[in-house]
């Protein structure tokens, strides 16, 4: 015997039988009841649903065989399957193919084999309905068409069995999906609503309910506007319309912040991303379109936003309070800018800073700022008090005074309860919450902040959130308290100094008050010596030699006067310089020239090598550049020795020029090099023969320190000192003008060719006299004198002068004023006026050339040299 053929396509054919998924499945009554049914029509004791596997035959039915497989290699099915198509053995012991088959010379000893194939859906033979018979026989045609028919209601059954078993696979999978969606559902730690196109709610989950304080059966079937404020849910049904319409989405697919409301009416600020419910086509009605929204509680976010937000307006109140206080508190604003911030911070209505301050070495409370809660005009005036501190809190049992005095942390959120009245004057605005907080340093209480009725309860949390708010406070405190001291010092040293600066200026007028003063009669003293020496009958020596000494006394005298004034003027700071560039020689030539009449008279020699330094320029002021060339020269002539020598050298020394003067006197000891410079300090020289005041080196050094300059000594005890100076050089060329200026300027003896009228305005008889003396010794000028600046002007004005001499300190006017006078009117506009007066300052001498004086002359003056100068403006007015 040889086994059954194998298709083509086996493993397909067997793909699509395992895929039946029936074999070895449980007895189907379906099946028993066509196996039966088959075995009864053909009237065969075996009939089976035979299904051919790779190695056996298993039989879905099998009506009259105990079996329920039996193997391949014996099957008669196997040929049907193979051969597609009915199969009939009618007797099997003589068919070659059978004959030796084990079914057929055992159990169940077949003879007669009828099988109709049955195929799958895709045309695969997976096995056969047959009927079997223990003794041969036929099957007639009709019984033929039985057996097909019944294979036909087989292979039903057997596509029967697997759409069932697909259709319950899917079942399985639909629960295990929404078995999931549930779980997803139940859990899900965000809400989730499903709404129809009507807006019905028809499924909220655990969480949403939760969230909005709903139970489930509240929302389900109600409009899901319930879930909405107002402001929205009066446009929900129109938006979703809208979209069902247009397909325009606000929410739908994207999700947006929006809030939702809950069941006792706050809204919860949420995230919403909402989803429309695939249907499939023809789901277009509103009824059957679906949308899931699931809402993200969004509280925890917008409270940490908001607490960040807060902490961001905590630092940029404390970086503005430290970074601008100084601005802040000069504007007086600071305090007010804190109390506002505190109010903003913590939303409280009313803020209070203060600061303590020790009443009575009791604690006090300074308010610095604090709300106006004002409830009277009684109230506000107290208010105004408190804060321009005229008034102090001071009752350590209050409210307030419990922080700052007692340095407690006062918190309530139930004042009326708690504090009933708060011990408060009636009137006051009601406090539903307080929170005072002390402000300390170094474990002292130095300040405090207060804040009343916020909307939320105050806390501890508050207190500790406020602490860098807290210790800012006390830095700006004590910020404020330095400040403060550094003001009142400041203030105290400004008065300090204007009474010094008074001081000073009593001292500075009192100095050239007594310098007019003793200038005045200096001047007529030496003025008449003048004239007594040099009348027109020479005077016996005896007395020639006392109106000398008279003379040199005077000049003496006013040499003192003049420096002692200058100094204070140093001091004082009233010492005008006008620094500008001066050429070394001119100013060097004008100072030697000066004391060479000394030098010749001491018998002492002057070298001046200094020529050699050809055109060198200094910064100075010439007058005072000469004054200090002159006190040096003079110095060094005056303590010589007989026959000595004094040489000037002159030095460039980096960007300033130095000016040496060298002499060969009898120096000065080392030991008392540091007090050459001490005001009336003569270092001894007050007992010998040489004149002097000690004034001049004191001056001399203020002067050189005064023109940015530098001054300097080397001397050794008889064998002579070396004084220089430095000035800093100037680059700029000085034109020879300035030289020749100087060289007009000098005096010259002429005398006067013409008779000219000379008017002069002078108070002072003893002055005026002088002066007439003065003009009687020369026959070519007339003088007038008046008394007073009017009559002057009367005078001036009833017989024009060639040249008027006007005096500055008049009885009725000063002489500025009657100058302008003079100016003004035009005839006696064009008369030269000469200022004579005893106040001796640059200041002086500019203004009155400014105010159109010809020149100002200081007295006493050199009578020589007054006549030169008369005369030179005599003859200019001739030639006009
Ligand atoms: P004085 O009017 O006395 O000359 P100074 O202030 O000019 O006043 O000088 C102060 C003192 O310094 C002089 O009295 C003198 O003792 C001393 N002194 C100044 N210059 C010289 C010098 N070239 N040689 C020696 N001693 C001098």
């Amino acid at each position: 015997m040889s086994p059954p053929p194998i298709p083509d396509h086996e493993e397909l054919r067997l793909a699509a039988l395992h895929d039946l998924c029936i074999l070895d499945t449980p007895q189907d009554p379906a099946f028993d009841d066509l196996t039966c049914l088959t075995a009864q029509l053909l009237d065969a004791p075996i009939a089976l649903v035979s299904l051919v596997d790779r190695e056996r035959q298993w039989f879905k039915s099998a009506y009259g065989l105990p079996v329920r497989e039996t193997p391949r290699d014996v099957s008669f099915c196997a040929y049907a399957v193979y051969d597609r198509a009915l199969l009939v053995v009618e007797d099997a012991t003589r068919d070659d193919r059978f004959a030796d088959n084990a079914l057929v010379t055992g159990e169940p000893f077949i003879r007669f084999y009828a099988g109709a194939p049955l195929f799958s859906d895709d045309g695969f033979a997976l096995g056969t309905l047959c009927v079997i018979d223990r003794t041969p026989r036929a099957l007639g045609q009709r019984e033929l068409s039985v057996l097909q028919g019944l294979a036909r209601q087989a292979e039903l059954l057997l596509r029967l069995h697997h759409r069932s078993r697909k259709l319950s696979f899917q079942v399985d999978q639909t629960s295990a999906v929404s078995a999931r969606y549930r779980a997803i559902t139940e859990g899900a730690a965000a809400g989730i609503v499903r709404i129809n196109g009507h807006g019905c709610i028809l499924e909220v989950n655990p969480f949403a309910c939760r969230m909005l304080g709903y139970r489930q059966d509240e929302l389900l079937g109600q409009n899901v506007k319930m879930l909405m404020p107002s402001r929205w849910g009066d446009s929900h049904d129109r938006y979703v319309q809208a979209y069902q319409r247009t397909g325009e989405a606000k929410v739908i697919g994207k999700g947006r912040e929006v809030e939702a409301l809950h069941r006792d009416g706050h809204s919860i600020p949420v995230h919403l991303a909402v989803s429309e419910v695939e249907h499939g086509a023809g789901a277009d009605d509103h009824e059957s379109r679906q949308f899931i929204g699931i809402l993200s509680d969004l509280r925890d976010v917008h409270a940490a936003r908001e607490r960040e937000q807060k902490e961001r307006a905590l630092l940029e109140v404390l970086h503005r309070g430290l970074t601008d206080y100084h601005a802040l508190l000069s504007g007086n604003t600071l305090w007010a800018f804190l109390k506002e911030a505190l109010c903003r911070l913590t939303g409280s209505d009313y803020a209070l800073i203060g600061e303590v301050v020790r009443q009575d070495g009791q604690p006090a409370l300074k308010v610095h700022a604090i709300t106006d809660l004002s409830w009277s005009d009684e109230s506000r005036y107290l208010m105004e008090r408190l804060v321009r501190g005229d008034m102090m809190l001071s009752n350590p049992e209050g409210l307030l005074g419990r922080v700052f005095a007692g340095g407690e942390t006062v918190l309530s959120n139930d004042m009326p309860g708690e504090h009933s009245g708060g011990g408060l004057p009636s009137g006051h605005p009601e406090l539903k919450r307080f929170l005072g907080v002390p402000i300390t340093d170094r474990g002292e209480v130095i300040g405090m902040y207060a804040i009343a009725n916020a909307p939320r309860a105050y806390d501890e949390g508050l207190v500790d959130w406020l602490k860098p708010f807290t210790s800012t406070c006390a830095l700006l405190i004590n910020l404020y308290r330095q400040l403060s001291k550094q003001q009142r010092f400041t203030e105290e040293l400004r008065e300090a100094k204007e009474q010094a600066e008074a001081a000073n200026q009593a001292k500075t007028e009192f100095l050239s008050s007594m310098s007019h003063e003793l200038r005045t009669p200096l001047n007529a003293i030496l003025g008449f010596a003048q004239l007594l020496r040099n009348s027109r009958q020479p005077l016996p020596t005896r007395q020639h030699n006392q109106v000398e000494q008279i003379i040199r006394s005077g000049r003496h005298l006013l040499s003192l006067i003049n420096e002692v004034l200058d100094l204070a003027r140093i001091e004082s700071g009233n010492l005008q310089l006008s620094m500008e560039a001066i050429r070394a020689q001119d100013v060097v030539q004008d100072a030697i020239e000066i004391v060479l009449p000394l030098a010749q008279q001491q018998g002492i020699t002057v070298n001046l090598p200094i020529r050699a330094q050809g055109e060198v320029h200094l910064v100075g002021d010439y007058t005072r550049v000469k004054q200090v060339l002159i006190n040096l020269l003079s110095n060094a002539i005056k303590y010589n020795r007989p026959g000595g020598s004094v040489s000037l050298e002159g030095q460039v020394v980096a960007d300033a020029f130095r000016i040496c003067v060298r002499d060969t006197g009898i120096g000065i000891p080392a030991h008392r090099l540091d007090e050459l410079f001490q005001p009336f300090n003569r270092l001894g020289a007050e007992s010998g023969s040489v004149e002097g005041t000690g004034v001049g080196l004191a001056l001399t050094l203020k002067l050189v320190t005064l023109m940015q300059g530098r001054l300097g000594v080397d001397s050794r005890e008889g064998e002579g000192s070396a004084f220089w100076f430095e000035l800093p050089l100037s680059h700029q060329a000085v034109s020879d003008e300035a030289g020749a200026e100087a060289e007009a300027e000098r005096p010259e003896t002429v005398s006067l060719a013409t008779r000219h009228r000379v008017l002069y305005i002078e108070d002072n008889p003893a002055n005026q006299r002088l002066m007439q003396e003065l003009f009687e010794e020369i026959d070519h000028a007339q003088l007038t004198c008046a008394n007073s600046a009017a009559l002057g002007i009367e005078l001036a004005c009833s017989e024009v002068p060639d040249l008027i001499l006007m005096d500055i300190d008049l009885p009725d006017m000063n002489g500025f004023q009657a100058q302008e006078l003079l100016a003004r009117n035009p005839l006696t506009a064009g008369v030269p006026v000469l200022a004579i007066s005893a106040a001796a300052s640059s200041g002086n001498i500019r203004r009155a050339r400014e105010a159109g004086f010809v020149d100002y002359l200081t007295k006493p003056f050199d009578l020589l040299a007054f006549v030169g100068q008369v005369n030179r403006i005599l003859e200019e007015g001739a030639h006009r």
